[in-house]
C-alpha cells in the first residue's frame, strides 16, 4: 500500500503549517470566516483545520495540513488585498479609499474612529475577517506608506 505523505504529518498544535503554494507561515482561522467566504462544497475540508496564507501575492487564501487549498478566485465574495476595492475591515466596511482620504488630510480621523470602534463589542474580526484578525495593523501600515509617499 502506498502511503500518502499527507497522512504521515502529525497534527501538532504548535506546528507551523506553511502554505503549500508559497511556503509562507499562515495564521490559523476559525469556522466563521470559512463559512462566510468559502463555497459550501469546499467548506468541510477547511472547517476546524484551516490556515490563512498571509502572503497577498499568493493566490491561496486558505489551506489545510493536507495541502488542500482555497484560492482567492474561488471565494464567494471578492476580498482585500486580492481585490483592492473590497473592504480592508470586514466589521465596519473600512476601505483603501478611506485610508487614502485620511492620508490626504491633516488628521487621520477615519482611522481614529475605526480604532475606537475596533475596541467596541461591535468588532467581530475573528468571525468575519478573511484571516480572522483585526485589520488595524494593515490599515496603519497602509496609512504610513501613503503618508510618507505624500510628503
Ligand atoms: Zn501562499
Amino acid at each position: 500500500m502506498q502511503m500518502n505523505k499527507a497522512f504521515v504529518r502529525e497534527p501538532d498544535a504548535d506546528a507551523r503549517v506553511t502554505c503549500p503554494r508559497c511556503g509562507s507561515v499562515g495564521t490559523t482561522v476559525g469556522n466563521g470566516p470559512i463559512e462566510l467566504y468559502v463555497p459550501a462544497p469546499l467548506q468541510d475540508q477547511m472547517k476546524n483545520a484551516a490556515w490563512c496564507c498571509s502572503n497577498a501575492a499568493c493566490e491561496v487564501v486558505y489551506y489545510n495540513m493536507f495541502e488542500q487549498t482555497v484560492r482567492a478566485v474561488e471565494l464567494l465574495t471578492p476580498v482585500y488585498p486580492y481585490d483592492s476595492n473590497a473592504p480592508i475591515c470586514a466589521c465596519f466596511g473600512f476601505t483603501l479609499q478611506d485610508v487614502e482620504d485620511d492620508a490626504d488630510e491633516s488628521q487621520p480621523l477615519r482611522i481614529r474612529a475605526l480604532l475606537a470602534r475596533s475596541h467596541s463589542p461591535e468588532a467581530c474580526c475573528q468571525a468575519v475577517a478573511v484571516d480572522g484578525r483585526c485589520c488595524l495593523r494593515e490599515v496603519q501600515r497602509l496609512y504610513m506608506k501613503l503618508k510618507s509617499s505624500r510628503m
